[in-house]
């Protein structure tokens, strides 16, 4: 990883590097430590999850952009139309801004479950698409009626007959009473031969638990014949899977599609006129130059759709579809940044300062010691192996009580500081010998977060996230860094990649504060966020900038007071209340006086949230 930690990689032009800290790449460009000292003066402790609107305008701006400009350089006569899938981030702060930034564009948005529904029903534009997608039952479907007959432009996408005979029997009962025979649009997922792609490849293919079969599609298309239905039949929709990282997939995928729109119109559907090519849209969270994610751009994935569509309805006589995207991640991954700050560096006992050399050492401890007082580039390699070798038999003396518990303490630090200088001296070298060394002295930072909260795709899938500190840049950072999260659990771990490896500052925390940040969490992180040991969604920011370049920090909502997440794992908190107050006010260990002081420390802890409070840093 190079010293900007990958950031002409995955950064996209968002941040950048000044002076020695990240500063946001836009407007009076505020640095991130800037941003998180202001929060933290506002009260605010822990971790903290800034979101950036106008990086959600970018990319929407982009998405809509490239489709235009590839439209147009191929006279495209199909439109182009976009949902935000809402399974992506469904969190208030971040919906609201995206519908405001994407004003102008007609964005719509896409919902998988009733609760989903009925946030696209209320949030989305009159006239912007809703799509409706996963199993329904009747009730599902009923709700999209209603979001029909209060006037949105809504598809419900099938995912096999049975829906459809719901959709049927749904129209009889909404529709024969009055005359206007409102009815959502309806559209067909189908299921492809070709496989899906990346981690999520379940999504397409025949295996996939979704969409019908061509023999299915037939039918549903005479039954909706049948019922004087078939002219609400308008869209045929696929989604390959989450975060594609080659374009193949796609190509497959647009030709199969193509040729099951361009024969489903010649069998009669006569207001098939859309595509739905769903999301997959990659995003770059490589640090590394050599070990990219993704193999193409937007601009290649927007011709490619252009121009398969465009072929296959010339060769088979029928009309350029429209086209809808559901790209989720693409959109809204780049848009927060979790900033926590480090508690504690576990290994920093192995300095110099804590030695406590004797009078007169065991032989082996003097000559680890002279080994490290003495090592220089042209004896590094064999000054490291002795020293290696000595750590095994101390280590043996100890266990058969030859030497104490200072002298193992010695071995310990001078082996440590021994390996290190080794690397250091050694560093021009690519061994494999130092890599694993590297690894056996790697710092462990302790860092106020949870991975399980924040971060649970890299605990669920090893999904990697680009992080970086968002100060100290201009520094070289030396310590080969491993992160633990405040949870109790050993998976609460980003452990050092010596492919990948990530270096840290060795900083002294008494003196100075130390944050790191992980970007890219913009998209599933969110929801999926899981409250392992009730460590609940951090304290979240919105930096929003004016014409002017100002900016300013809105929609704070601070991370779950202690008594609200046990209200919300449905405790009574009442209860719980009255026996802690009890318990003071009882206790036979205390004066009255001392019960008040009490009481009225824990009112003060009770309300505050469940991160860790920072050690107060002694300002430098
Ligand atoms: C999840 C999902 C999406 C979004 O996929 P991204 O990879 O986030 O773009 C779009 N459409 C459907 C049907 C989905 O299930």
């Amino acid at each position: 990883m190079n010293r900007d930690y990958g950031l002409s990689v995955w950064g996209d032009g968002n941040f950048k590097i000044k002076d020695d800290s990240v500063v946001i790449a836009h407007k009076s460009e505020p640095s991130l430590l800037e941003i998180v000292k202001k929060v933290r003066d506002k009260g605010y402790k822990g971790p903290v999850l800034l979101r950036f609107p106008h990086l959600i305008k970018k990319q929407i701006d982009l998405l809509y952009g490239e489709f235009k400009r590839a439209s147009e350089e191929f006279a495209y006569k199909g439109s182009f139309n976009a949902v935000f899938p809402l399974k992506v981030n469904q969190f208030p702060n971040f919906i609201n801004e995206l519908l405001s930034v994407s004003n102008g564009y007609n964005y719509g948005l896409e919902a998988g479950s009733k609760a989903e529904l009925i946030i696209a029903m209320a949030k989305t534009p009159l006239g912007a698409p809703i799509t409706v997608n996963g199993f329904k039952d009747k009730e599902m479907i009923a709700l999209c009626f209603i979001a029909a007959k209060s006037g949105h432009n809504i598809t419900v996408t099938i995912e096999g007959l049975n829906e459809l005979e719901t959709i049927i029997e749904v129209h009889n009962e909404f529709n024969s009473n009055f005359s206007d025979n409102i009815t959502p649009k309806i559209g067909m997922r189908i299921r492809m031969h070709s496989l899906g792609a990346g981690a999520w490849a379940k999504s397409g293919g025949y295996s996939s638990k979704f969409g019908l079969t061509s023999t299915e599609l037939l039918e549903a298309c005479d039954m909706l014949e049948r019922e004087g239905l078939i002219e609400r039949f308008s869209m045929i929709h696929f989604h390959i899977g989450s975060q594609m990282e080659e374009i193949n997939p796609l190509k497959k995928a647009l030709r199969e599609a193509g040729n099951i729109y361009a024969d489903l119109k010649k069998h009669g559907a006569m207001a098939l006129n859309a595509i739905n090519i769903g999301g997959g849209l990659a995003v770059e969270y490589s640090q590394d130059k050599a070990n990219k994610n993704r193999n193409y751009s937007i601009k290649e994935f927007a011709n490619d759709v252009i121009y398969f569509m465009q072929e296959i309805a010339k060769n088979k006589g029928v009309s350029e579809p429209d086209i809808y995207t559901e790209s989720g991640r693409f959109i809204a991954a780049s848009h927060s940044v979790l900033i926590a700050p480090v508690l504690e560096l576990f290994s920093q006992d192995y300095n110099e300062k804590f030695l406590r050399l004797k009078e007169k050492n065991p032989p082996l401890i003097q000559e680890l010691y002279e080994l490290y007082k003495g090592m220089k580039k042209s004896n590094a390699r064999e000054y490291l192996h002795d020293a290696i070798d000595h750590l095994d038999s101390l280590l043996t003396l100890f266990d058969l009580g030859y030497i104490d518990l200072e002298d193992r303490s010695n071995t310990e630090i001078l082996v440590s500081l021994i390996i290190k200088k080794a690397i250091d001296l050694l560093s021009r070298e690519d061994s494999d010998e130092l890599k694993r060394l590297e690894n056996k002295i790697q710092e462990k930072y302790l860092v106020n977060f949870s991975i399980f909260q924040s971060l649970p795709d890299f605990w669920g899938l090893g999904q990697k996230f680009p992080i970086m500190p968002i100060s100290h840049l201009s520094k070289k950072p030396t310590q080969a860094a491993s992160i633990w999260d405040i949870t109790c659990d050993s998976d609460g771990e980003l452990g050092f990649d010596a492919t990948v490896p990530l270096k840290l500052h060795d900083v002294d925390l008494k003196k100075e504060e130390y944050f790191l940040a992980f970007f890219l969490s913009g998209a599933y992180q969110e929801v999926l966020g899981m409250r392992h040991n009730l460590f609940t969604h951090p304290t979240e920011v919105t930096v929003k900038f004016d014409k002017n370049g100002n900016y300013s920090l809105e929609n704070i909502i601070e991370a779950q007071n202690l008594m609200d997440i046990l209200d919300d794992i449905d405790y009574d908190i009442g209860a719980i209340d009255k026996s802690l107050k009890s318990n003071i006010e009882e206790s036979k260990l205390i004066d009255k006086e001392q019960k008040q002081i009490i009481l009225g420390k824990l009112y003060l802890y009770l309300s505050e949230n469940s991160y860790l409070k920072t050690i107060q840093a002694i300002k430098a």
